[in-house]
């Protein structure tokens, strides 16, 4: 069924970058075939799902959006792609995405354009919006992002899609492509609170493989949405930032989003929780911090691209050398957003620079690191609308990197921090999705689960 709305829609939405029908339905029929046979089968045998393209899938094309991996079939499975398949879901394609995971809106693909299924005249968030389009138009029961400054979490909201952002570390990382490592997370992007929690505990756990992984049990998410959805929240305390979208802080934000979300947080008081204002100041320092780590870690990152381990080589016709060989292919093989970061990031972390830039932006990170632990004395959770605004008209943003990445000004905090952050749908803005955020102390995303299913 799944195959057959992706063949009559996506052709309008550009979700999927790969679909391999064939491969979907041998998958489904393998689980039929042991399920005849008696077999024990995986918690999620036969169930569907996308996969954002940054995903390392064995034999699969995997792009991470980009031309410079265009026709790359990777040997070995994302540690999250292997547990997966073990859990007997199937794989109905990757999604298309900004490239590397840079933007906020799936313009930046190298591939194709991707259209919100509320209105295919706007966004669909990103830089996961294949995977919203996806999950939001019905052509994947659920699917997988990845979160780096709110890739989960923006998408998700402006397509009306739960999405969470994991306590950093306990996803494993092995085998996505790294956009910038001390930040990149993995997550689920799902219809229902319930949804993300059994697809988030199906990916979680430690993994020796990824060197940040955080050796602790696989977090109990599922019941936390179970009982969350019961409505009561009494004795819960609540922390509202004032620096995202409160008093004084109140610019860039749509009257209609800051509407919801106060009628969201009224919600909150009325199911039995506690409600008070906590002041972030070091937050309004986020989206500058952000955007000098996130590119430092990427120039890094994406040195590997070099034309010579991974996918496409250009000007290796002979007459050149392997310098200039590398210069081409990175030339042509990088969109602009990509090369503005790599020329910032390496900026940034220059000799001459690194204290100014670099150095300060992890001072910075390190405050608001600082006004999250003060916030846990007083409240369980923090909460903020996800995205400022609702989906914006495609090519609005695409000439204006800065107002692109005002879109990130809320869920940047909880990115730096390291700390879970959910999204979940609160109502409509002009008839388009908005997004409630609810950030928890690390390790303790079971919290946002139970706050997110209250509110469903
Ligand atoms: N929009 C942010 C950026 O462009 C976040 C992207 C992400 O989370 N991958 O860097």
């Amino acid at each position: 069924a799944y195959l057959d709305r992706i063949a009559a829609q996506d052709g309008t939405i550009g979700a999927y970058l790969h679909v391999d029908a064939d491969a979907a339905l041998a998958a489904a029929g393998a689980v039929d075939a042991a399920r005849a046979r008696g077999e024990e089968l995986g918690p999620l045998a036969g169930v569907p799902l996308a996969l954002k393209d940054v995903v390392v899938t064995e034999g699969v094309p995997t792009t991470s959006g980009s031309k410079i991996l265009a026709g790359w079939r990777p040997p070995y499975d994302a540690t999250l792609a292997a547990r997966l398949k073990a859990a007997g879901t199937v794989l109905l394609g990757k999604t298309n995405m900004d490239e590397f995971a840079m933007g906020s809106s799936t313009e930046n693909s190298a591939y194709q354009v991707t259209r919100n299924p509320w209105d295919t005249d706007r966004i669909p968030g990103g830089s996961s919006g294949g995977s919203s389009a996806a999950v939001a138009a019905g052509l994947a029961p659920w699917a997988i992002g990845t979160d780096t400054g709110g890739s989960i979490r923006q998408p998700a909201a402006v397509t009306g899609l739960v999405g969470h952002k994991p306590t950093y570390g306990s996803v494993s990382r092995y085998g996505l492509i790294a956009f910038s490592s001390s930040l990149d997370q993995a997550g689920p992007m799902t219809r229902t609170v319930l949804d993300a929690a059994l697809l988030h505990e199906a990916i979680a756990g430690h993994d020796p493989l990824d060197s940040t992984s955080i050796d602790s049990p696989v977090p109990v998410l599922a019941e936390a949405a179970r009982r969350g959805a019961g409505g009561d929240l009494s004795g819960l305390k609540v922390g509202v930032v004032t620096e995202l979208g409160g008093e004084g802080h109140a610019d860039g934000y749509d009257p209609g989003v800051l509407a919801r979300f106060a009628e969201t947080v009224a919600l909150l008081e009325s199911l039995g929780a506690e409600v008070r204002q906590v002041s972030c100041p070091a937050f309004d320092l986020a989206l500058p911090a952000y955007y000098l780590i996130a590119p430092s870690e990427a120039s890094s990152n994406l040195a590997r691209f070099d034309g010579v381990r991974y996918g496409v080589r250009v000007g290796d016709d002979g007459g050149r050398d392997l310098d200039e060989v590398m210069a081409l292919t990175r030339e042509q093989g990088f969109g602009p957003e990509v090369k503005r970061r790599i020329i910032l990031g390496t900026y940034a972390l220059s000799s001459g620079y690194y204290e100014a830039y670099y150095g300060q932006a992890q001072k910075v990170r390190t405050l608001i690191t600082r006004d999250f632990t003060t916030a846990w004395d007083d409240v369980d959770v923090l909460v903020s609308p996800t995205s400022p605004t609702v989906a914006w008209s495609i090519g609005a943003r695409v000439d204006d990197p800065v107002a692109m990445y005002a879109a990130d000004l809320c869920t940047l905090p909880a990115s730096l921090a390291g700390v879970p952050a959910i999204s979940v749908p609160c109502g409509l803005s002009d008839g388009l999705p908005v997004g409630f955020q609810v950030m928890a102390p690390a390790l303790a995303d079971d919290r946002c689960y139970r706050v997110a299913a209250a509110l469903e």
